[in-house]
């Protein structure tokens, strides 16, 4: 039987108890197991390829949307302009409401459903909104959602236009995740936060994937982008399960990358801390990891100290050109899901990551859902007359062709 085990203080609690945060010291949980020779299975469905990894004892295909077995994909030039060989991004964009949140939500949503609620809900103004509203949708269930007074129209349409009940909610935003929690106990919602337990589990098939098409040779370096800690404890949390099970023969470092305007857990690395601390008014494009206080944000760091990981923050205006770089090899990123790319020439120049080294980005989310931070790519469109056509193409073409 899975049960849950506080991160910080080791104190085991059942898995039917409902609860995500240790009653003792309230630092997340995660889910644990006694593994007893897990396979990976021949599916399309993400739940029923790695049961044997999961707490689920009958996944229901019918819940899924076709989230993960998103591709590794090769960056080239982006590699050899930066100097490095053995350059890979996992396209999280690929996902069906187009984030690797959706990993998580269906892990979230069958949990919800085995333990007899009827009624999810999250607090999100992004990637989770959206993703929680669809899954919701498809499972047939009362669905809420909470978002902040002041969301931008851009934002809160791809999360409504699913059905889900979405509350805009006045006051200290940063609150809510636990607010809600409460109301949700109180109600029986059940919410499925950044940092679920549950949302935990979804993550680390992202490791699993990245083995398995490395061909159980892990990387030497993963780079996530960070807000909450979920996504990045997911992640890490896979790779040292496939290690336990001897799947692989050892780790990849691990990389934390954070907007400067808002990065709460890489200044308490900077600064030797053992907790983050409030980060104050986040100021940055990259609003997918604008959590001013990453409710995982201390498991974040004390995973980065067991580990030898690294934590460190892009500007905005290296995470918009990483947007474009990223874009005209490969995928179009949110700046969110970009800012490993933002994060290369640093790590790169300073000699932290090796030339000869394989390094594998995570692009956590689509920059379609938000066209604010490129608007500029706009400019570059000309006007011309009708019968200005052909001169307009040829003048287009490099000079020599
Ligand atoms: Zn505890």
């Amino acid at each position: 039987m899975p049960r849950f085990e506080c991160t910080k203080c080791g104190k085991e609690f059942p898995f039917d108890s409902a609860l995500t945060r240790c009653t003792s010291c309230g630092e997340p949980l995660e889910v644990k197991y006694e593994f007893a020779s897990p396979e990976i299975h021949k599916s399309e469905f993400l739940l029923e390829k790695y049961r044997d990894f999961l707490p689920f004892s009958r996944p229901n295909k019918a819940l899924s949307l076709g989230e993960g077995f998103t591709p590794l994909l090769r960056l080239k030039k982006l590699g050899e302009m930066l100097g490095l060989h053995n350059l890979y991004a996992k396209n999280e964009t690929m996902n069906p409401t187009w984030s690797f949140k959706d990993r998580g939500t269906i892990c979230g949503i069958q949990y919800a459903l085995d333990s007899g609620y009827s009624e999810v809900g999250t607090v999100s103004t992004g990637n989770m909104g959206a993703s929680v509203a669809a899954y919701g949708s498809r499972a047939g269930m009362r669905t809420h959602i909470l978002v902040s007074s002041s969301i931008e129209l851009e934002k809160v349409i791809p999360i409504s236009v699913y059905g889900a009940h979405v509350v805009k909610v006045e006051g200290d935003y940063g609150k809510l995740y636990y607010e809600s929690l409460r109301v949700g106990e109180e109600l029986g919602i059940c919410f499925i936060n950044s940092d679920h337990p549950l949302r935990i589990e979804g993550s680390k098939t992202i490791a699993f994937e990245i083995c398995e098409q490395m061909s159980f040779e892990p990387p030497d370096w993963v780079i996530v982008p960070t807000s909450s800690g979920g996504n990045f404890r997911g992640i890490v949390k896979g790779f040292i399960e496939f290690r336990d099970l001897g799947l692989i023969d050892r780790l990849p470092r691990f990389i934390v990358v954070q907007a400067a305007g808002c990065c709460p857990i890489a200044q308490a690395f900077r600064e030797g801390k053992e907790e983050i601390r409030h980060f104050g008014r986040p100021k940055t494009i990259a609003h997918g990891i604008s959590n001013p206080y990453p409710p995982s944000g201390n498991e974040v760091l004390r995973i980065l100290r067991r580990l030898h990981g690294i934590a460190l923050t892009v500007n905005d205006e290296e995470i918009i050109k990483a947007q474009l770089l990223l874009a005209r090899e490969v995928i179009f990123a949110q700046p969110a899901g970009a800012v490993p790319i933002a994060a290369l020439d640093e790590l790169v120049s300073k000699g932290i990551i090796d030339r000869n080294d394989t390094v594998v980005c995570v692009i956590t989310g689509a920059g379609l859902k938000y066209l604010h931070s490129v608007r500029q790519v706009s400019h570059e469109i000309t006007t011309i007359p009708f019968e200005q056509l052909s001169s307009a193409l040829s003048n287009a073409r490099p000079s020599g062709s």
